[in-house]
């Protein structure tokens, strides 16, 4: 992409309404628009975050064995008059009616809906295990709606619901799911912890939250430190084997870490106290198993290897798509602005030409562009008429992890300047030869 014909409006003043970094830097790079309170237009910028964070969900979701399809964010009233939840969910679900005066609703969750897609398709143990997801707008009509699209009224939610026999098939997905979204979060730099969480108006016996550690998280959070030792990393792991799914779930559930809600004194204090930690996180995902609540309620029942009809263990499980965008921001900024790890960033390199106009400088980068893009690299390349300050503050606002910084005087030597963006150092090389590390860099990017 050429910055001269992209669509990036970046703020020179800081917002004043904007209370958290992640918020001020989304408005100053010009990734998101409030349209009104909690509801957000993404622009070009922000849009492609979005979307390399959808797609490692759905890359991590198909490795899990899980099936993506698509439900609609208007619901009718009647299924959640069917499990009891059209009253019990109160003021945050918008309630609307259509012509014909039929109750309506924008779906805050899909529980309901699926499970009534379940019903009536499927009628055997044949058909189990199932897990079904979607990557949904969801609106809830927040209190308190702040901090940009971290705590939005409508944002993106990815939303699994998984069916099976037995509970045990069903504490299996469970762990299933849990072990992809620790890969799911470690691909795009962030360390989420699991916690033990409290299953609120979903309702269910087992839930654990996942946490990232940040100063402006609204969750109150305590913790032994030797879980942040802890390390998914590229081990290969098979999600049929129980075994394997509930040996990473030991791993990483049985130190002490919960939120506030569930929080236990006594078992906290057990802990020795160089390694008790108290801190703030932000909540970017949780599982849960609810065993039969839904498919009592809505008549989900399978015929099981005696013909006898029982009632499916169901649970849910949530990633917060948008609200990792903010997430991302805060565990990765600093005073210039944002610094994308490398797996989400919304444009894999900037190219910034220092003397735009001049032949060489002008060729050298068109090369350089050319070169990337054959290896399906997207760069951004900044050929506006600007002074050299100004681009390098776009690109530092932006947080493209690497530049390439291209002028007369490196190239009369043969060089340009790939700088890191996190760490601010530079290396003169030859083009070709920072070319070959940025597709190496990205190859190792899982
Ligand atoms: P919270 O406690 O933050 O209100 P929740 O527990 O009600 O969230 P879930 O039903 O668990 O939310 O939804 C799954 C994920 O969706 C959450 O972990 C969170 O990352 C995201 N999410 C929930 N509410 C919002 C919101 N208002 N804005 C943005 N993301 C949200
Ligand atoms: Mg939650």
């Amino acid at each position: 992409m050429r910055l001269s014909r992209y669509f990036l409006p970046v703020l020179k003043e800081t917002p004043a309404d904007a209370q958290i970094a992640s918020h001020r830097l989304m408005l100053r790079a010009g990734m998101i628009k409030q349209s009104s309170a909690g509801i957000y237009s993404w622009l070009p910028l922000g849009y492609k975050v979005l979307k390399r964070i959808e797609q490692i969900v759905h890359e991590e979701q198909a490795r899990a064995g899980h099936i993506p399809m698509l439900m609609p964010t208007l619901q009718s009233a009647d299924l959640w008059k069917e499990s009891g939840r059209y009253d019990a969910y109160g003021p945050e679900m918008l309630r609307i009616k259509d012509r014909h005066e039929r109750d309506m609703l924008y779906g805050p969750t899909n529980e309901e809906m699926v499970t009534d897609i379940f019903r009536s398709h499927v009628g055997s143990y044949k058909d189990l295990p199932l897990t079904l997801y979607h990557i949904q707008w969801k609106f809830r009509d927040e209190i308190r709606p702040r901090f940009g699209v971290m705590r939005g009224r409508e944002f993106l939610m990815k939303d699994g619901y998984n069916f099976d026999l037995t509970k045990e098939d069903a504490l299996h997905a469970y762990n299933r799911h849990l072990v992809s979204y620790l890969r799911t979060y470690e691909r795009m730099g962030l360390q989420a912890i699991p916690m033990r969480a409290d299953s609120g108006p979903i309702g269910g016996d087992d839930t654990h939250e996942f946490l990232v550690l940040a100063e402006t998280g609204e969750s109150e959070v305590f913790y032994d430190s030797e879980i942040t030792d802890l390390k998914f990393g590229d081990r290969q792991i098979d999600y049929d084997s129980v075994d394997q799914c509930q040996a990473v779930l030991e791993e990483f559930t049985s130190r002490y870490a919960r939120t506030d809600e569930t929080h236990d004194e006594a078992l906290f204090n057990a802990i020795p106290e160089e390694r008790r930690r108290t801190a703030r996180g932000i909540e970017v995902g949780q599982i849960f198993y609810f065993g039969t609540k839904y498919s009592d309620a809505m008549g989900a029942v399978v015929a099981d290897r005696d013909g006898t009809r029982v009632p499916v263990h169901m649970g849910s499980h949530g990633i917060g798509v948008s609200r990792l965008v903010g997430a991302l921001i805060e565990a990765n900024h600093d005073d210039n602005g944002i610094i994308w790890p490398e797996g989400v960033t919304p444009f894999h390199c900037g190219i910034v030409n220092l003397k735009q106009g001049d032949a060489e400088a002008d060729g050298a980068c068109e090369s350089l562009y050319a070169a990337l893009t054959v290896l399906g690299l997207e760069p951004l390349y900044d050929d506006r008429e600007e002074r050299a300050g100004a681009k390098f503050a776009t690109m530092d606002l932006i947080g493209l992890p690497w530049r390439i910084t291209v002028g007369p005087r490196g190239l009369k030597n043969g060089v340009v300047e790939l700088t890191s963006r996190r760490t601010g150092t530079s290396e003169e090389m030859p083009p070709e030869a920072a070319v070959a590390k940025i597709a190496d860099i990205y190859a190792g990017v899982l």
